[in-house]
């Protein structure tokens, strides 16, 4: 089986290719994409007159039902190596997988947080990833920024390796909460301070709270977040492929905005084409149908 991560044109425009080579898939996606953000379309092939972003989306995931597929609307949290290849892991138990290939296909990473202190720091005591960087943290004191459900996801990691865990969610609500051993705070945070390395979080109102690091997992988790915990080459905000779309870890693909310079429909389809074609390829060699 093959996981697409994305249901925007990238993901969807795979999802096509594959689910005609007739290869089992499941796309994973929210409605959180650059295409609702476009108000107008008119540069796309195909339509004679505007179309809004909102209904090209729909209408992608209308097609790719057409052929069976579900889509599951869950967030991915994580994804892992396993034995069989991949693990996706969403905040909801039941909308897990294993599968043998997965397809990146989540867009470009848009408005992460921005705290006074937070660049200052990073390397220093800041990180973004929480399954690369635990082990470097275990047993300390430390504060996950954040207030979804990967937020949450970060911090289970971190209790894992014995951290003491608090949340900050700078000022929002919490999502979600779960996690017993998980403490939270919901001021806003004013600066992050430190000298060699981050010692301090000063919120609004001048209450501060003391941590040995600080892992930042606001919002959604993004491509580079993703790729990153799988050990997958990153470069700036993108990910790196070659020609057919892999990236530098075998079964894993990479397609649309999170991959392109120039961030258009017509590149994202084009894109998740060229992935979705090479992940059918890779998952037919697996199964010895091909010479690898
Ligand atoms: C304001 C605006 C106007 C634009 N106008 C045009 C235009 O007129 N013409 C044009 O060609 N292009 C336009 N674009 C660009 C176009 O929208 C993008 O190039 C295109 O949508 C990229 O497709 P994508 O599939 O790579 O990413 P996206 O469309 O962003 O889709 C990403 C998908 O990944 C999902 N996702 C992300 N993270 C996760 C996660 N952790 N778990 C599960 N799912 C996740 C999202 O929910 C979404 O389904 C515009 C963009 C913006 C912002």
């Amino acid at each position: 089986m093959i996981a697409i991560v994305g249901c925007g044109p990238a993901g969807i425009s795979a999802a096509l290719y594959t689910l005609r080579a007739n290869i089992e898939i499941t796309i994973i996606g929210t409605r959180q994409t650059a295409l609702a953000l476009a108000e107008k379309i008119e540069n796309y092939y195909g339509f004679a007159q505007p179309i809004s972003g909102k209904e090209l989306f729909d209408i992608g995931i209308k097609q790719a039902k057409r052929f069976g597929c579900r889509v599951v609307a869950e967030e991915v949290v994580a994804i892992s190596s396993c034995d069989k290849g991949f693990k996706i892991l969403t905040p909801n138990p039941s909308e897990e997988f294993e599968v043998s290939a997965v397809i990146l296909a989540t867009g470009k990473q848009r408005g992460k947080v921005d705290i006074k202190g937070l660049l200052e720091f990073e390397g220093r005591g800041i990180s973004y990833c929480a399954i690369c960087d635990a082990f470097f943290f275990r047993g300390k004191k430390i504060a996950v920024i954040g207030d979804g459900a990967y937020a949450i996801a970060e911090a289970n990691e971190l209790l894992n390796v014995g951290c003491d865990v608090t949340i900050l969610t700078n000022g929002s609500e919490p999502e979600v909460v779960s996690g017993s051993s998980i403490k939270l705070i919901t001021k806003k945070i004013e600066i992050i301070t430190g000298r060699e390395r981050v010692e301090r979080v000063i919120f609004e109102g001048g209450e501060e709270f003391e941590t040995e690091g600080i892992f930042v997992a606001t919002g959604v988790a993004s491509s580079m977040d993703l790729a990153r915990k799988l050990g997958v080459l990153t470069e700036g905000d993108r990910i790196v492929v070659n020609e057919n779309g892999e990236t530098n870890l075998p079964g894993v693909f990479a397609a649309g905005d999170c991959v392109n310079k120039l961030c258009q429909i017509s590149l994202a389809v084009a894109s998740g084409t060229v992935a979705g074609l090479s992940a059918v390829k890779y998952v037919r060699a697996l199964r010895g149908e091909l010479e690898k």
